[in-house]
């Protein structure tokens, strides 16, 4: 396959790590809770808000996570803390809360990140699988939202909750089933949540990213990439991937007093991937011929 960068130079790439794109003071004293914070994108995103000044709150399950969200954030200069919860139990998100608060005050922004995922035809999925993903994703979107709003309005203060969804959130996602229903569920919460939490003073938005590798991405995504993540600039328009630090950037900006008015809206950035289409498209592949087949099909 020819390699196309050798002839065209794609989207640029940003600027370098470390880069700020908003004073330095944006969030000094304010604090970002957020699920998944200690792996992947979620670090990037903890790293991003503490070079900016954040409290930074981890909440997820793994303790080895936590670890290594906390150095990242130690590494930016910033000061973070790291709660045991899952998602889907709403007692733990209680209690992460309150952890946080006695920590660093009423939390100020609430970043959904978490999220579960592995590629399978919806037919072999089992009800847990379902109920895995979806658990993650949507009721544990839906249970952190709630628990955030509810404190933000008894401090009687402002607050913006941003919920990570996928480029394909709004479209097909064949072996995804489970989590593009997920997401979905959680860009119709966006949109609902940003109306009824306005008055209140709550913004919610949602930030789609296409294709960013990282160092954690799990073996069942690896699988179906053999020659690795940063091989999928092939699939990209921009001819490049995304970098986790570009939507640190996003991130920080659409909770931050910057977008005081922005609410309510699904933020992509995929380097036009979403909306990729061939003159004439390629052969439909049915799902079961695109995923390495299963250990009891083989
Ligand atoms: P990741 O590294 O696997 O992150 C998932 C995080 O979710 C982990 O830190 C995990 O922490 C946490 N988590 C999973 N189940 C949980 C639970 N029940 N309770 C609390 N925390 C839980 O994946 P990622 O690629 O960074 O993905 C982060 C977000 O970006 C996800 O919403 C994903 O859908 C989205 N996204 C990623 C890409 C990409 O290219 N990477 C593209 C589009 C969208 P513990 O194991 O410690 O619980």
């Amino acid at each position: 396959m020819e390699d196309y960068r050798n002839k065209y130079p794609g989207l640029s790439s940003p600027p370098e790590m470390g880069r700020a794109m908003l004073p330095p003071d944006t969030y000094t004293g304010k604090t970002v809770l957020i699920t998944g914070g200690g792996t992947g994108l979620g670090k990037a995103m903890a790293t991003e808000f503490a070079r900016l000044g954040a409290n930074i709150v981890i909440a997820s399950r793994s303790a080895a996570h936590h670890a290594t969200g906390l150095a990242a954030v130690e590494a930016a200069g910033g000061k973070a803390i790291a709660v045991g919860m899952d998602v889907r139990d709403p007692e733990q998100v209680a209690r992460t809360f309150d952890e946080a608060e006695r920590a660093f005050g009423v939390v100020d922004v609430l970043v959904n990140n978490a999220a579960g995922n592995f590629p399978i035809p919806a037919v072999d999925l089992s009800p847990n699988g379902w109920r895995a993903v979806t658990g993650i994703v949507l009721d544990g979107a839906f249970f952190c939202s709630c628990e955030f709003a509810r404190r933000c309005v008894a401090a009687g203060k402002p607050g913006a909750i941003l919920n990570i969804l996928v480029a394909y959130t709004t479209g097909a996602a064949p072996g995804h089933a489970h989590s593009a229903a997920a997401k979905a569920g959680v860009l119709s919460l966006t949109n609902t949540l940003a109306v009824e939490w306005a008055p209140d003073g709550i913004r919610v938005n949602a930030l789609s990213p296409g294709i960013f590798p990282h160092e954690n991405h799990g073996p069942d995504m690896l699988k179906q990439r053999p020659d690795g993540y940063e091989a999928e600039w092939r699939n990209v328009p921009a001819l490049r991937t995304g970098r986790t630090h570009e939507l640190g950037w996003a991130a920080t900006y659409l909770c931050s007093p910057y977008a005081a008015y922005v609410t309510g809206m699904d933020f992509t950035i995929d380097g036009a991937e979403r909306h990729r289409r061939a003159l004439r498209q390629g052969a439909a592949v049915p799902i079961r011929e695109q995923l390495p087949p299963r250990q009891a099909d083989a």
